[in-house]
């Protein structure tokens, strides 16, 4: 490789990654300010499991409390589950490096697990369930007054997906959310930003990943299967991802069959016009490309993926 060649790669590895960089703050900023995830004074205990996810979301969030115009405390936990061959030193080696405070909970959820669960049987559920519990404990211990995880728009999506087409509900994966036990405040950060992304940036910033699977579970085969088809959406039509994403925050009770969100049995004619009425009888315009239209155009979004 000659080596201008490579000077070029390299500037342009540089201004790809600046521009993630731009892209991903940004959006989580914007996330943080469209929920009003943290506020002034809050301590956010950010869930660290050693994936990618986890540790994107804590890079950014220390990023953006530097620069933010309201003073909120990070402090990063991970709970050591006790899978056998888990790496104990690696988290606290990569949090003490990057000054971020920290506590590992060690609770042996492994043994637990092995022994409810029947050989061959998905352990995830169990496993994430204990992981919880055992997460709210620790944040009411350590006096957090927010939760974040490092759920991002897919998983959002793959799990509204999931419960369309198993569950039977249009009930995807809040941004934010009151935890089951009341106690405390759940927030995602990175709810508007793509997998894809975290990747780039988790191989960019060489964050030190510890598996998941380090217990030989796998994850769930409809979920791998729903990931799979996003992924070549994501591929094929790139505004689609968003676009669903968007429709998660722009429902339209009426136009759905829910009789609690919307007095179906109560409904009469007012006689006074309404623009965005129902036209009944017509084509809605919201069902795709006009006639003559290329399928390709994308429908106007919200969230910007450029930087
Ligand atoms: S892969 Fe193992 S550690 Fe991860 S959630 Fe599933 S059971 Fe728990």
């Amino acid at each position: 490789m000659s080596a201008v060649f490579e000077k070029d790669i390299k500037e342009r590895l540089t201004v790809d990654m600046t521009k993630l960089s731009k892209r991903l703050h940004r959006q989580v900023g914007q996330a943080i300010v469209d929920f009003n995830m943290i506020e002034e004074g809050d301590k956010v205990m950010v869930c660290v499991s050693g994936g990618k996810d986890s540790y994107a979301l804590l890079d950014i969030l220390t990023n953006l409390r530097q620069r933010a115009p309201i003073s909120f405390e990070l402090i990063a936990v991970n709970l050591d589950q006790k899978q056998p061959g888990f790496p104990e030193h690696v988290l606290p080696e990569y949090l003490r490096s990057r000054e971020v405070p920290f506590h590992i909970e060690s609770q042996d959820t492994y043994s637990i697990v092995k022994r409810i669960i029947p050989e061959g049987k998905t352990m995830c559920s169990l496993c994430s369930r204990l992981r919880r519990g055992i997460l709210y404990r620790v944040a009411g211990e350590l006096g957090a007054t927010k939760i974040a995880l490092g759920h991002h728009r897919d998983d959002m999506i793959q799990t509204l997906l999931m419960n369309m087409f198993f569950g039977g509900k249009m009930k995807g994966m809040p941004p934010k959310l009151m935890s089951d036990d009341g106690k405390n405040i759940v927030i995602r950060p990175l709810a508007y930003v793509a997998e894809t992304d975290l990747e780039k940036w988790a191989a960019h910033r060489e964050f030190p990943i510890i598996p998941c699977t380090l217990c030989g579970n796998q994850e769930n085969l409809q979920r791998v299967q729903i990931k799979q088809m996003l992924r070549e959406w994501d591929r094929k039509f790139p505004n689609r991802i968003d676009n669903m994403l968007n429709a998660m925050g722009n429902v339209v009770p009426s136009h759905l069959m829910d009789r609690n969100l919307f007095p179906f049995a109560g409904l009469r004619a007012t006689g006074v016009a309404d623009s965005n009425g129902d036209r009944a009888f017509d084509d809605d315009d919201d069902c795709g490309p006009a006639a003559g239209a290329s399928a390709a155009l994308p429908v106007p979004i919200r969230l910007s993926r450029d930087a």
